[in-house]
């Protein structure tokens, strides 16, 4: 039986204690935490770590993964200072992930050009490529000792920064160890950037160890993350692509918006039924 995992970001209308509560109450497996406002802005330390991983255990969502924080908070920083400044920031969320007892932790491996204040200078793409590489070797030692993995997810950004895809991704994984680096895909990235989801997930192949599976619009898809079988992706060939590559890894929803207006309740309610129908 494969693990179902639901997004926190699906309850952004509350704090991470009551996300996680809904989380529970759908009947999900395990849980992808947020690292960022509304839910953990900070990672908890001390006796806050301590009570966070026993609520977690309470509920029955002990496991499940971390979403490191978001934004600026990636690895191919194109300026020095930015990248070990995110550096820290990323290494602090690889200890939480291993004190609550996660296996992976999801990391962008690129930023958003919006957040770049040379976009499009011609060089940024080649400063972002090797940021990406200096990071990894920062981090993977530290997810290898600490027991985490990290996974880097495919983005949907246009614009001709490298990593933005499994075709990319998998080659910069493969040199690292596969228990501390893989791969997690996100399906509404794929098609909003116009590559077949279930291509990419042949291309991330024995290395895909997350996913983040979401819905978006088949004509001008836009990052929509409505509920899987409400938006244009073909789920047969999601779930074939992932059969047939072994797949092992969890099932986690990333659902942010319903399309008929669904109460964030309704969304992950639906979405465990779908599971259910998957029969994963
Ligand atoms: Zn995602």
């Amino acid at each position: 039986m494969s693990k179902i995992g639901y997004s926190t970001m699906g309850f952004r209308d509350r704090d991470v204690d009551a996300a996680l509560d809904a989380i529970a109450a759908a009947g999900f497996d395990q849980a992808e935490i947020l690292g960022q406002a509304p839910h953990l802005e900070e990672p908890p330390s001390g006796p806050a770590l301590a009570d966070f991983r026993a609520r977690l255990e309470s509920r029955g969502l002990d496991g499940g993964t971390v979403h490191a924080p978001l934004k600026r908070n990636v690895i191919g920083a194109p300026e020095e200072g930015w990248r070990r400044e995110k550096v820290g920031v990323l290494a602090a969320y690889l200890r939480f992930a291993a004190a609550i007892g996660a296996a992976d932790v999801v990391i962008h491996p690129v930023p958003n050009p919006c957040f770049v204040p040379a976009a499009d200078h011609p060089d940024t793409p080649q400063l972002i490529a090797d940021a990406v590489h200096r990071s990894l070797d920062d981090l993977v030692p530290l997810a290898a000792e600490v027991g985490v993995r990290i996974l880097l997810e495919n983005l949907p950004y246009h614009c001709p920064y490298p990593f933005l895809t499994m075709k990319e991704l998998r080659p910069l994984v493969d040199p690292y160890p596969a228990d501390a680096l893989g791969l997690v895909i996100d399906t509404g990235h794929a098609w909003t950037s116009k590559h077949e989801p279930a291509a990419e997930i042949i291309a991330a192949g024995s290395r895909l160890a997350g996913t983040h599976l979401q819905d978006v619009d088949y004509d001008d898809p836009q990052d929509n993350h409505w509920l899987p079988t409400h938006g244009g992706l073909n789920w047969d060939d999601i779930r074939a692509a992932l059969v047939e590559i072994g797949y092992t890894g969890p099932w986690t929803f990333e659902v942010l918006n319903g399309r008929n207006e669904e109460t964030p309740e309704e969304l992950a309610r639906i979405t465990r039924e779908v599971a259910n129908r998957w029969e994963l």
